[in-house]
């Protein structure tokens, strides 16, 4: 999500290698749902209750409760706080800043791709982009606020790790690239290309497509402030102080009021890390517990997690 000559760039482009390298990608098994469903019954387990389709826009909308926790970033923060938020936090909130967006597009294929590597029709993830100098190009072009010709293209095929993923011989796609923050760019064509160039015959086996801009992203989910599926840009700073330098960065200074998205550290990504954390953090200062339970044995005992591919 950044130009490649930025500071911690190599880093984050590390890490992802050797953890491809010695854990692999994971897929989950029957589609991310899955997750989320088991997710939600561990949480019944803990006699706790789930209520959706209710948008927050105040913190006074909430019920009383020891502790609140925040899956927003900073720019919601400050609207659902109100002029609760003052001083040097609110500036430092204010300052918050945002990374660059994406235009994503799910496809419905007849067939699997007939990539030209034989290594990508096993692959879970595909990076697309060409030669380093091409994608450090389309990446400097991004950052400069420009929508590049030959974008990188991240591609995602589950179905090379869970054919349950689409009818039998079908396959499941969906690819993004990179665009200026809040772009309302419909990509679908350079990235089809981008697809076909390393691919060819792809076009042949589209059934069915549906794009998200930038913007799109922004109305599906507001913590992708400008398309942002980071949750705030991940330069040296925002990577070890995110969302400001505080030795707890998950409570805010309203009591019992945590931040627990991706806007924290460590950081995006689906690892779940700044929710433990942060309700980590609430359980110490909220409820005074610093003994922790193993959360995993509250885990429902009602058979296998879901397989991760
Ligand atoms: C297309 C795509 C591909 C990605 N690929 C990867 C990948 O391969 N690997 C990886 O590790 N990460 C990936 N990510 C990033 C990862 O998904 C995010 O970093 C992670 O989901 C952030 O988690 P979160 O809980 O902070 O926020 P989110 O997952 O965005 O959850 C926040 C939730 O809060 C809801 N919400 C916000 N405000 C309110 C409100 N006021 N009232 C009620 N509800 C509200 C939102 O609707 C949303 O459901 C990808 C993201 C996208 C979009």
């Amino acid at each position: 999500m950044r130009p490649l000559t930025s500071a911690p760039t190599a880093g984050v482009g590390l890490l992802l290698t050797v953890l491809g390298h010695s854990v692999g990608w994971p897929f989950v098994e029957g589609g991310s749902a899955q997750l989320t469903d088991a997710l939600v019954a561990a949480l019944e387990v803990g006699r706790g209750q789930l209520q959706t389709g209710w948008w927050i826009r105040s913190l006074a909308e909430l019920p009383p409760s020891k502790a609140v926790l925040l899956d927003v970033t900073p720019r919601q923060l400050l609207a659902l706080a109100g002029d609760r938020l003052s001083g040097g936090y609110r500036r430092a909130m204010e300052r918050f800043r945002y990374g660059a967006g994406i235009c994503k597009v799910d496809f419905a294929l007849s067939g699997p791709v007939p990539w030209t590597n034989p290594g990508c029709r096993q692959a879970g993830t595909v990076h697309l982009g060409g030669t380093f100098e091409e994608v450090a190009r389309a990446e400097a072009e991004v950052a400069a606020g420009r929508h590049p010709e030959f974008p990188y293209v991240l591609v995602a095929q589950a179905g090379t790790a869970d054919p349950s993923r689409a009818p039998l011989g079908g396959q499941t796609l969906w690819a993004y690239c990179h665009v200026p923050s809040g772009s309302d760019v419909d990509m679908t064509p350079r990235i089809e290309a981008q697809i076909e160039r390393f691919a060819p015959g792809f076009r042949d086996l589209v059934l069915a497509k549906v794009h998200r801009t930038a913007r799109d992203q922004e109305a599906y989910d507001p913590n992708c402030v400008g398309g942002d599926i980071a949750s705030g840009a991940q330069d040296l700073w925002q990577t070890f102080c995110r969302p400001a330098p505080r030795w707890d960065p998950y409570r805010t200074p309203l009591p019992g009021v945590y931040l627990c998205s991706a806007s924290t550290t460590p950081g995006p990504g689906v690892h779940g890390r700044c929710g433990e954390l942060a309700a980590l953090s609430a359980l110490r200062h909220s409820f005074g517990i610093s003994e922790v339970p193993d959360l995993r044995r509250l885990a429902p005992n009602q058979g296998p997690a879901p397989a991760a591919c």
